[in-house]
């Protein structure tokens, strides 16, 4: 019997349910215990395909195509399990499977109603993650509770223990203690009204996860155990940690996962958390600072490259190095490039995008990084960017652009693709989920990944465009990867440049903590190779020219 864990929040938003559910996945994970996770998103868009990443942060990509919120990303990461976007359902999709069924006339006249119409949709949602070869499936319910839209996923979550039994279920409510500076005290009222309005829903945590900057003390959960009605080895304290790493050891610490083995009878596996403990070990010891740029146009919103970020830690984490981000405005980058202020980065990141603006900063970068020898890695429109750079600056094709940006370019070296001209729905349009890419042998790209066979995720509707490719075939830059028919170009790189390589797919999608996607892995390589030059002090990397008389902070 597959059992059940949901997670709610409540008193503010921004609590990291996504983290402690994935966390406590990663525990059961170490108990021998299979386990998947799911988001339900109270909100109406039918996935977060068409939100703006300034508002939502990133679209995170299944490896079949889902477009689905970054706390999926969590969950692969510290699960480890690739999910589908079976695991991501939203009110608009819901709403929009229920009202295709009344449509079509499923419910033969009787009046559709939130209960039990779209209620039942949700439980469907949540059951048809259940199969044989899963013990647990862990659902985080996005929003916070007393806000309007969750209703219906509280009742829906209320109801579906009565249906599979009441063992089989377990609730988490994740809340905060906020610290009152003044009178020096943590207060938990705001716990308490949360979890009143939960049981006025009919839902009696079974565990409450209190997230608070200092640790609670014992009389403090106390005071929550009674107050709210949950034994007190289930008042769970999640103090502020270092590192978001450490929060699988901080919830086995106040023995979170022993608790809810214990109320869903999954017995008493031995937990193996020592390649964790090993993987927290190695974040501390992380210490060679490297400087790497990110030249983006969401950089407002450091959620809006969520996975790029993480896979620079993970890389980081590898290699033993402290990635230091700058987060670099593409449009603001011209400017800085004049005033010399990109002089001391260590590696420059472009990432994906979508839109004009910030283009020809991000093309700067890419010259910028090309010419200075400093280590560059493309993702998607960062590709596109390199490919746009180097046909203006090194093939002559002045003008050189994507078809995306300028529609009247005289040399769209990126282009839609036939297939793509004529969609006009932008939900449909894009090439999307895990395509295979074969790499040419022995290339930078095929040494970094180690296999000449790959897959990776995409999300984007321009391809490099095959018109050009012998053009770039006669210079220095080597398309090193390639669709399995040959027909689009997956990933770039220079010859005799440290590390200039670009990708159309989105490898940060697959990154895990302990295992750096290669290209990240590579990359930060390289860049931690500049910074121990640029510093001999860090290792035993070579002295750059003039570099030791140039003053402090130049
Ligand atoms: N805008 C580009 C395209 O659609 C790149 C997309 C991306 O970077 N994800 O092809």
């Amino acid at each position: 019997m597959t059992k059940h864990i949901f997670v709610t929040g409540g008193v503010v938003s921004g609590l990291g349910k996504g983290l402690s559910g994935s966390s406590l996945g990663r525990l059961l994970k170490a108990r021998g215990l299979r386990v998947i996770m799911q988001k339900l998103d109270p909100y109406l868009n039918v996935d977060p395909g068409t939100m703006n990443p300034f508002e939502h942060g990133e679209v995170f990509v299944t490896d079949d195509g889902g477009e689905t919120d970054l706390d999926l990303g969590h969950y692969e990461r510290f699960v480890d399990e690739n999910l589908t976007q079976d695991s991501n359902a939203t009110t608009g999709s819901i709403y929009s499977a229920v009202i295709a069924a009344e449509r079509r006339g499923d419910y033969l006249g009787k009046t559709v109603q939130v209960i039990p119409h779209i209620t039942n949709e949700i439980k469907r949602r949540i059951s048809r993650l259940v199969s044989d070869d899963v013990d647990v499936i862990i659902t985080e319910v996005g929003g916070t509770v007393g806000d309007i839209e969750i209703l219906p996923f509280l009742e829906a979550i209320r109801q579906f223990r009565l249906d599979i039994g009441r063992e089989n279920v377990f609730y988490i409510h994740v809340t905060l203690v906020p610290f009152l500076g003044p009178s020096g005290e943590q207060k938990t009222k705001p716990t308490q009204h949360s979890v009143t309005e939960l049981r006025s829903r009919g839902i009696q945590p079974d565990a409450i996860i209190c997230r608070s900057e200092a640790p609670l003390s014992s009389d403090l959960k106390r005071k929550i155990s009674n107050l709210c009605d949950v034994p007190i080895n289930a008042v769970v304290n999640a103090a502020d940690a270092k590192s978001l790493y450490e929060i699988p050891l901080v919830l086995h610490e106040e023995g979170l996962d022993r608790v809810v083995c214990d109320v869903l009878g999954l017995g008493d596996h031995p937990v193996d958390i020592t390649e964790w403990e090993a993987l927290v070990a190695r974040v501390e010891a992380a210490s060679t600072p490297v400087r790497i740029g990110l030249i983006g146009k969401y950089v407002s919103l450091p959620d809006a490259y969520l996975s790029v970020v993480e896979s620079l830690n993970h890389a980081g984490i590898h290699h033993g190095a402290d990635i230091q981000l700058e987060w670099i405005q593409a449009e603001e980058l011209e400017g800085m490039l004049a005033e010399g202020r990109l002089r001391d980065l260590d590696g420059i990141v472009i990432p994906g995008g979508f839109g004009e603006r910030g283009v020809e900063g991000k093309i700067a970068a890419a010259a910028h990084s090309r010419e200075a020898n400093i280590p560059c890695l493309g993702l998607c429109l960062g590709m596109q960017v390199m490919t746009i750079e180097f046909a203006r600056n090194e093939l002559g094709l002045t003008g050189a652009n994507s078809s995306e940006f300028d529609p009247r370019s005289p040399h769209p070296v990126i282009d839609l693709m036939e297939s793509q001209r004529d969609v006009t729905d932008m939900g449909g349009t894009m090439r999307l989920g895990a395509y295979w890419a074969k790499l040419k042998p022995g290339s930078q790209v095929a040494r970094a990944y180690g296999e000449e066979v790959v897959s990776e995720r995409h999300r984007h509707r321009y391809e490099f465009n095959p018109a050009y490719r012998s053009r770039f075939e006669d210079s220095d830059l080597v398309l090193s990867g390639e669709s399995p028919d040959g027909r689009l170009v997956e990933f770039i790189e220079l010859d005799g440049h440290p590390f200039w390589v670009g990708t159309q797919a989105h490898p940060e999608f697959k990154s895990r903590p302990d295992r750096p996607a290669p290209l990240f892995r590579e990359f930060v390589a390289s860049a931690l190779q500049r910074a121990e030059g640029r510093n001999p002090r860090l290792g035993l990397g070579e002295i750059a020219e003039g570099e030791l008389t140039k003053p402090a902070g130049s």
